[in-house]
């Protein structure tokens, strides 16, 4: 569904007789150069993947931290596991990976033909148990732009041909979306979201995403304490700061949410438990290894296998999926494996010893202090000079819903009482 603009008023726009809301206080907006509709707040929801909370202390994020300083910022607890596609799709989505589908970044499903699940997985089957915000959007007549999100790509709801080619059919994206590339650098990023800006009010966005990766690539290739991953979390906040100045020379008001989707903890080459002190290859397949292994038995292995792995070990700790901790909300989804072993901060587990040096990790606990990930809400609808109590990363999902003129949907995992406190 598309917004009706009357034709009058269209006729009008650039002359600025459509303008609805005047601009409010918080992206400082200086007065446009010449006489111009005054725009009504967009909001645009930022991702940057792995930047820990307190990278913000660093004194290297002068833009970020201004946004923080005049808005709202917090610490939250990303779902379980923390990795960065079950996490980016519970933010837009409401709900934790056990009810999303997005259960791991790497995933097999025993129900269906398609087998494996990856991050370039955009197969509309493997993400279709809730409509993220952009469809809900959409179907509101709230024109969505996704300058990069993972899930941004899928079309929600569509089905994937079964013959060469292959096609998707049908389904629901983003208004505007572009396939995700490294190689968009962090500035051409923000010009396409100005570019969508600059359009005329009818085929203007109004609920944008944006994403950058780069802080978590230095995190796992340095680690969070390198001068690199440093260099890195100031790069994007640069990007940052250029976008609060182009949306300023346009004259658009903002309502800008920042998160991560979690943090980011070192990890060393000698603290690595082997795969083979788990279980046994003749009893279970691991479906994945790192900071979590999780396995399926072998026919008729079953009793093998939860021998093995209910051993006690040290740096480790693993369940048969039915008995993961309650605090995880883990282990009910068919994606989920049958066992799950979770190593301790720092630690990994691995089926050969690491060939990279020392570097980053994430996926662990989620409520390990390392894990936490980003929250700064700045603009017109927000709080000035807030900090909110730890909260759930669901729960952005609500806020979003507020803040973009959604009504609140029901059976979600996220809640918008833990973050109403942000609002103005
Ligand atoms: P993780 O393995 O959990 O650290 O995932 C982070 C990686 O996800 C980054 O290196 C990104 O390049 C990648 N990524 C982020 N968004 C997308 C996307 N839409 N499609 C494919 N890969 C993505
Ligand atoms: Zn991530
Ligand atoms: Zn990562």
């Amino acid at each position: 569904m598309r917004i009706l603009v009357p034709l009058a008023c269209l006729a009008a726009l650039s002359l600025g007789a459509c303008a609805v809301t005047p601009p409010a206080a918080g992206v400082a907006v200086s007065p446009p150069a010449t006489p111009q509709a005054a725009r009504a707040p967009v909001t645009i929801l930022i991702s940057i993947d792995g930047f820990r909370p307190d990278y913000l202390d660093r004194g290297i994020t002068p833009d970020l931290s201004r946004l923080a300083a005049r808005g709202v910022r917090a610490a939250m607890r990303p779902s379980f596991p923390s990795k960065t596609f079950p996490n980016h799709w519970a933010i837009v989505t409401g709900l934790r990976p056990d009810r999303n589908g997005i259960v791991s970044n790497n995933m097999e499903d025993p129900a269906g033909k398609r087998a494996k699940f990856s991050m370039a997985t955009d197969d509309p089957w493997w993400w279709n148990a809730a409509p993220p915000l952009w469809v809900d959007a959409e179907a509101a007549g709230i024109r969505s732009a996704a300058m990069f999100w993972p899930g941004a790509s899928v079309a929600y709801g569509g089905a994937r041909e079964d013959e060469w080619p292959n096609d998707v059919l049908g389904g629901a994206r983003p208004d505007d979306w572009i396939p995700y590339g490294e190689a968009v650098d962090e500035s051409q990023r923000v010009d396409t979201i100005i570019d969508w800006l600059r359009r005329p009010q009818a085929t203007r966005p109004t609920f944008l995403t944006l994403y950058f990766e780069e802080v978590d690539t230095a995190g796992h290739r340095y680690g969070p304490d390198d001068a690199r991953t440093n260099a890195a979390v100031a790069k994007v906040d640069r990007a940052i700061g250029y976008l609060t100045t182009e949306l300023a020379k346009l004259g658009q008001p903002a309502n800008i949410v920042v998160v991560s989707d979690h943090g980011m903890t070192p990890v060393t080459a000698d603290q690595v438990i082997p795969l083979s002190d788990l279980a046994s290859e003749a009893d279970g397949r691991a479906v994945e290894t790192g900071v979590f292994a999780s396995f399926q038995p072998l026919p008729g292995r079953e009793d093998a296998l939860a021998a093995s792995l209910s051993r006690p070990r040290d740096h480790v700790q693993c369940w048969p999926k039915g008995q993961i901790p309650a605090r995880f909300h883990y282990g009910s989804n068919p994606r989920i494996p049958a066992w799950l072993c979770l190593a301790d901060p720092g630690w990994r587990i691995m089926s050969k010893p690491p060939t990279r040096p020392d570097g980053g990790e994430h996926g662990y606990d989620n409520d390990a202090p390392d894990m936490r990930a980003l929250f700064i809400a700045n603009g017109p609808a927000f709080r000035r000079a807030k900090t909110l109590p730890l909260f759930d990363n669901v729960d952005v999902y609500a806020l979003i819903r507020r803040v973009i003129g959604l009504p609140q949907a029901s059976g979600k995992d996220g809640k918008l009482a833990p973050v109403e406190g942000a609002l103005r």
